[in-house]
């Protein structure tokens, strides 16, 4: 780790401006930004804390949700009120980490973090999202990799909480330097290899999020929801796979349905495909089946990842009776 400034700010403003002005790196929870620090994978001048930047860390739950984005993985996991109207949400970042790390780690650090790929992390080696000429997991060890959208880079992208928001249809409140603020869809922050193979979400620099908002029409109509997660460890570990479920149901029948992946592409997988097989259905084994293997039609694994196929099929499957309460 090279030597550098450190830097509290009071608003969220002075931190971008700080950031898009002379490149000072944000750290919220710091999880990490210590370890690309560390990694020399970002040597900044300064490092700008927004630890004492009033009111980030607050959840606000009526008809819509709002989360600030300070807010811990272990305080959106504790909360009651998101437990009961988003269960994806709260089981997501709760089965992410450590507790010691969810106790640190915030929300939009989480949704922001950088890939863990190791050949990214390795500060020895050249790869195509670093500025090198090729992704060094094709022909490298590849079983943590993607197997959607790997053709240029196989990173997955790391975040629990993201699928999660996806299915709730989330947005991002942010405020630009300057102060122009805009709302972007979750589904929008992130950005695949073939659009840009060096950044993994569309906040420009100095861009601060301000919170994240869960919409009250995601939360009405009584839908229930699911989080699964398959990891090599049962701690301290990132997801091998994810999926959030959301099901709205009339009954046995479904009404409405959001299926989305994580850990199997660079970007978090909506599979639109499987959630219409399952609209208009009545939810048994079956139709879980079915909807959960269409998700993973198309599948393109490496090496050494196809095994993500049929556990992803299996991992989904419960998740979908799960959401519609039949495990
Ligand atoms: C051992 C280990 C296991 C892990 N397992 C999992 C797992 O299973 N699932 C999972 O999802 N994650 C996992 N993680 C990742 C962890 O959850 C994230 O690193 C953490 O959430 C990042 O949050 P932070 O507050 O520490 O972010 P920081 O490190 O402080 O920041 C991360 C990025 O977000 C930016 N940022 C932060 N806040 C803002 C803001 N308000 N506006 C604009 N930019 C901002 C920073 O500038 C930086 O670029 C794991 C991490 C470790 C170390």
């Amino acid at each position: 780790m090279n030597r550098f400034e450190y830097l509290e700010v009071t608003t969220l403003e002075m931190a971008g401006k700080l950031a898009a002005e002379k490149g000072a790196a944000v750290r919220a929870g710091g999880v990490d930004v210590q370890d690309l620090l560390k990694e020399h994978l970002i040597e900044p001048a300064s490092v700008v804390s927004i630890r004492n930047v009033p009111n980030l860390q607050e959840i606000k739950a009526g008809e819509n949700i709002s989360i600030g984005p300070r807010v811990t993985l272990a305080q959106l996991a504790a909360d009651r009120a998101v437990a009961s109207k988003a269960r994806a949400i709260a089981i997501s970042a709760g089965e992410a980490a450590s507790p010691q790390i969810r106790n640190q780690a915030t929300c939009a650090g989480n949704l922001l973090q950088r890939p863990r790929c190791w050949y990214f992390r390795n500060e020895e080696l050249l790869c195509a999202r670093k500025g090198g000429p090729e992704c060094l997991a094709h022909d490298g060890e590849n079983q943590y990799h993607a197997i959607f959208g790997n053709k240029n880079c196989a990173i997955v992208h790391p975040s629990n909480l993201a699928p999660a928001l996806i299915a709730f249809d989330a947005t991002v409140k942010t405020v630009k330097v300057g102060g122009a603020r805009r709302e972007i869809s979750v589904a929008a922050l992130f950005v695949t290899p073939e659009t840009d193979i060096h950044k993994e979400h569309v906040l420009e620099p100095g861009e601060m999020m301000e919170s994240i908002e869960v919409p009250a029409a995601a939360l009405a109509g009584g839908a229930k929801s699911a989080f699964a997660v398959v990891r090599e460890k049962q701690t301290y570990d990132w997801p091998l796979l994810c999926a959030a479920v959301k099901l709205t149901m009339d009954g046995k029948n479904i009404k409405d349905a959001r299926i989305v992946l994580g850990a199997v592409c660079p970007v978090p997988l909506r599979r639109e495909n499987a959630e219409k097989l399952l609209i208009g259905k009545s939810l048994d084994e079956s139709a879980a089946r079915v909807a959960a293997t269409a998700a993973f039609d198309g599948a393109t694994p490496l090496a050494q990842n196809g095994y993500k196929v049929p556990m992803g099929i299996a991992m989904l499957m419960r998740a979908i009776l799960e959401a519609g309460g039949l495990s």
